[in-house]
């Protein structure tokens, strides 16, 4: 699935319906990033080694208390760039494949939750894809000394049809 960085998170047939979150979450919007493939063309660029560290500690599910996966599937998406099926090292729990999960990152400040496959690590590793500064930023400001549950946030969604 191709999903333009930024833009919400489409589903169903024709992509007919997006998701917001009700009016009494503290977040508004559900923005996708890193949704590529082979037939559209990205930013790439370095980014900081320190913030790539970050978003392979979430997504090996470190520290304790945060989780930022949803929709978990039972088999593994391989690349839609080049095919590979990606593992990485976890320092915890050994090697986790990628390909798998959704991720779930949270700006409190923008009011925003960004969603991006759990491939986006190796994206940004492998291709060098460089995401938003927008997703940067949340990325570098998520406090995970605060619990966070992307599961449970995801009760907090609507579905919005034109
Ligand atoms: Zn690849």
């Amino acid at each position: 699935m191709y999903s333009e960085d930024l833009s919400p998170l489409r589903r169903g047939t024709d992509n007919k319906y997006w998701y917001e979150f009700a009016d009494d979450c503290e977040f508004e919007k559900l923005l996708t990033i890193g949704w590529l493939d082979s037939n559209h063309s990205f930013p790439v660029g370095p980014i900081d080694n320190a913030l790539v560290k970050k978003l392979r500690d979430l997504i090996c599910c470190i520290p304790k208390g945060i989780n930022v996966h949803v929709a978990r599937i039972r088999g593994q998406h391989p690349c839609n760039l080049c095919k590979a099926y990606p593992k990485i090292r976890c320092k915890i729990g050994g090697m986790r494949h990628l390909g798998c999960t959704e991720l779930r990152i949270p700006s409190r400040e923008q009011k925003i939750v960004f969603t991006s496959p759990d491939m986006i690590l190796h994206y940004i590793e492998e291709h060098s894809y460089l995401p938003p500064d927008e997703f940067l930023e949340a990325l570098r400001n998520f406090d995970t000394s605060q619990p966070f549950n992307a599961v449970e946030l995801g009760k907090k969604l609507i579905k919005r049809s034109e």
